[in-house]
């Protein structure tokens, strides 16, 4: 599953960086995730609050920020977010909204990111 793999890298990711800071308590938790990543943002919550049950994260408030999709075209230069209605989650691949073309560049939108981390020490 997915969202479970994800849910368990972010949250080593986040136990990580609070313990090296001396964290008695993780308080927030900011993850951006990009559309292409294709992940359920809240069963990756659900999951990040029952993984963090029993680590110094269990009353961490998890927020999930979905970031568009951009992408820049070979095709007719067309350079830009993408909007989440034109990806069939299926086949999830970026078309020009432009042009239509499949020749683009994925510039933004793809990565998983611990943006960040709110502690108490
Ligand atoms: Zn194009």
């Amino acid at each position: 599953m997915h969202e479970l793999s994800m849910a368990e890298s972010i949250l080593s990711t986040v136990i990580e960086n609070s313990e090296k800071n001396h964290a008695k308590k993780v308080i927030e938790v900011v993850i951006e995730v990009g559309k292409m990543a294709m992940l359920n943002s809240e069963q990756v919550i659900f999951l990040l609050e029952t993984l963090s049950e029993d680590t110094i994260a269990n009353d961490a408030n998890f927020i999930v920020k979905e970031i568009p999709i951009e992408i820049e075209c070979s095709e007719c230069d067309f350079n830009g977010k993408l909007d989440s209605t034109d990806i069939d989650p299926y086949t999830p691949l970026p078309v020009c909204q432009k042009c239509g073309s499949l020749k683009v560049l994925v510039k933004g939108g793809k990565d998983i990111i611990v943006k960040n981390i709110v502690i108490d020490q």
